[in-house]
Order: structure tokens, then C-alpha cells, then sequence
């Protein structure tokens, strides 16, 4: 075995909180609330921002408010700011919204699309056929992200053939931003790796992008094996906000100013300013009644 491990020079992250984060949490941002954390978002140098997610209003009520901060936020040349989507009415509602960037998202866990969809993760890629006809026809950008493609409180281990078998439905439709997300935050390093080798081996022009919760101690270390394996791109949320309200158990994204900390101490550069972002983690936690971990404070 070689002595060296190789890394990147440079690796992106992406600012969640807005959605992944706030989408769990009780408090309810005012728009101006969120206005001030995309300032922070963008001053502390992030160049990719999930803003939100047009969702039923109903289900994710902290989501409701996307179209109108969407209409309300001023957009940063050089940044590329993105919401989430469940189907072709979320793409429209984006449109509409004047974004140029939306991500669908499919669970590849089967017993997690049941529960929550009664349908298969197969069948709600292949439904995605009219989001992606409507994004061409308006110049918009999809990506696609494969949630639970780790593991899924409702099954367990999700078996690789039903990540591919997502990642597939994905590249059918021409979607070639993919990210793979630890929904539950179940994910280990030897599988993040081996499930990004594979991928990246198999699909080598995708944009592959990973999303890990810290449930249980083990985003940091997975962020590691996924360099090694050749991931360049990740989501994080500030002051590690947030989880996913149909996936029990599922707390806290990775941290933001956690994951540029790691970067920038392994020499990996990644345009983002780490004071700024402690910064702007310490807003967050403050607007939703947290506070800061201990380390940052
Ligand atoms: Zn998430």
C-alpha cells in the first residue's frame, strides 16, 4: 500500500439549512428571517444554496414560504440557487418562482416509498418523465437525489441494485447532477466508499453529490471516504440543523462550518470563509432557539 492518499485540491459545498435544516425544526422562519441567513450564506462565500422546497404547504408548513422568498431574495451572480421538488407541480412552482434550478428526489429504499408514497422507487422516476419535458421546454436544470441510498429506518440496508436502479431511472430522464443521501443518517465510511467507487466507475459523467446526516457521530468520517473515492461536491446545513420529517430518527444534517473546518485543515480549499460561517451558524441557532455547539462558540 502506498504511503500517500491523494486529495483534491478544491471541494464544493453546498448550504442546505434552508430546507434540510429549517424543514425540521418547530420554529417557523419570518421570510426577512431567512433573507438575512441567505446574506450570511452568500457573504460567507457559498456558491450553491438550496433555498427551500415546494412541498404541500400542509406537510412542511416551514417550507410554505419558498415562493415568496424566492421572489424576494436578490440572486448573486455566480451563485446557483436551487429548491427541492416532489413532482411536476413543484417544478412549476420553481419556474414561477423564477428559479432555473430544481432537484427531484426518489427514496430507493422500496418499504420507504410504500410507506410514504404507495408506490415503488422505480415507478416515481419513471413519473418524473413530465418534470423533466417541462424543464427542457423552460431552460431549467434538474438534479436528482436518491434518498435513504444508505440505509432506511423502514428496511434497513438498502441493497446497491436498488441505488442503481434509481440512478438509472435518473440518467434516463438526461439528469446528470446526482446526489446519493443518508436520509437517516445510517451511513458508515467503507460503504460510503465502496458505494462511491462504484458509482463513479459506472457513471463517471455524473456530477455526484452526497448528503449525510450526523445521527450517529459518522458524517465527518464518511465526507473522508467519499474524497477518497472521488466526490468532489456535499451538502451541509448550518450549526447542523435539521433531519427529515418522514424519516424517524433522522437528526441533523452535517454541519456546515464542521465540514469547511475539515476541508481547509487537510488543505482542501473551498471558497467558503470559515469565521463567516460560524457566523452564520451562530444566526440560525440563535432564530431557532438553539445554540451554537460548544466547539464554535
Ligand atoms: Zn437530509
Amino acid at each position: 500500500m502506498s504511503a500517500e492518499m491523494h486529495w483534491p485540491q478544491e471541494a464544493t459545498l453546498c448550504e442546505v439549512g434552508l430546507r434540510d435544516g429549517l424543514q425540521n425544526e418547530k420554529t417557523i422562519l419570518t421570510i426577512e428571517q431567512k433573507l438575512r441567513l441567505l446574506d450570511a450564506v452568500t457573504a460567507s462565500g457559498v456558491r450553491v444554496i438550496e433555498v427551500g422546497s415546494f412541498t404541500h404547504p400542509k406537510a412542511v408548513p416551514q417550507m410554505a414560504d419558498t415562493d415568496a422568498l424566492c421572489r424576494a431574495m436578490k440572486k448573486l451572480d455566480g451563485v446557483e440557487y436551487r429548491a427541492l421538488v416532489p413532482n411536476l407541480k413543484g417544478v412549476q412552482r420553481a419556474y414561477d418562482a423564477g428559479l432555473a434550478k430544481a432537484k427531484l428526489t426518489v427514496s430507493a429504499s422500496e418499504a420507504h416509498c410504500l410507506a410514504n408514497f404507495k408506490s415503488t422507487p422505480v415507478k416515481m422516476v419513471e413519473g418524473f418523465a413530465d418534470c423533466a419535458e417541462f424543464a427542457a421546454k423552460k431552460g431549467m436544470t434538474l438534479s436528482g437525489a436518491v434518498s435513504t441510498a444508505f440505509g432506511c429506518p423502514f428496511q434497513g440496508k438498502v441493497p446497491i441494485g436498488q441505488v442503481e436502479n434509481v440512478v438509472e431511472g435518473f440518467l434516463k430522464l438526461g439528469i446528470t447532477e446526482l446526489s446519493l443521501s443518508d436520509t437517516a443518517g445510517m451511513a458508515h465510511p467503507r460503504q460510503v466508499y465502496e458505494l462511491g467507487v462504484r458509482m463513479i466507475e459506472k457513471h463517471p459523467q455524473v456530477r455526484w453529490v452526497m448528503h449525510f446526516h450526523d445521527t450517529r457521530g459518522m458524517a465527518l468520517a464518511n465526507i473522508v471516504m467519499a474524497l477518497q473515492a472521488g466526490v468532489r461536491v456535499f451538502d451541509g446545513a448550518f450549526a447542523g440543523l435539521g433531519g427529515c420529517p418522514f424519516a424517524p430518527g433522522a437528526t441533523g444534517n452535517v454541519a456546515t462550518e464542521d465540514v469547511i473546518h475539515m476541508l481547509h485543515e487537510m488543505g482542501i480549499n473551498s471558497g467558503i470563509d470559515l469565521l463567516k460561517a460560524i457566523e452564520t451558524a451562530r444566526l440560525a441557532a440563535g432564530f431557532v432557539g438553539r445554540t451554537l455547539a460548544k466547539k464554535w462558540q
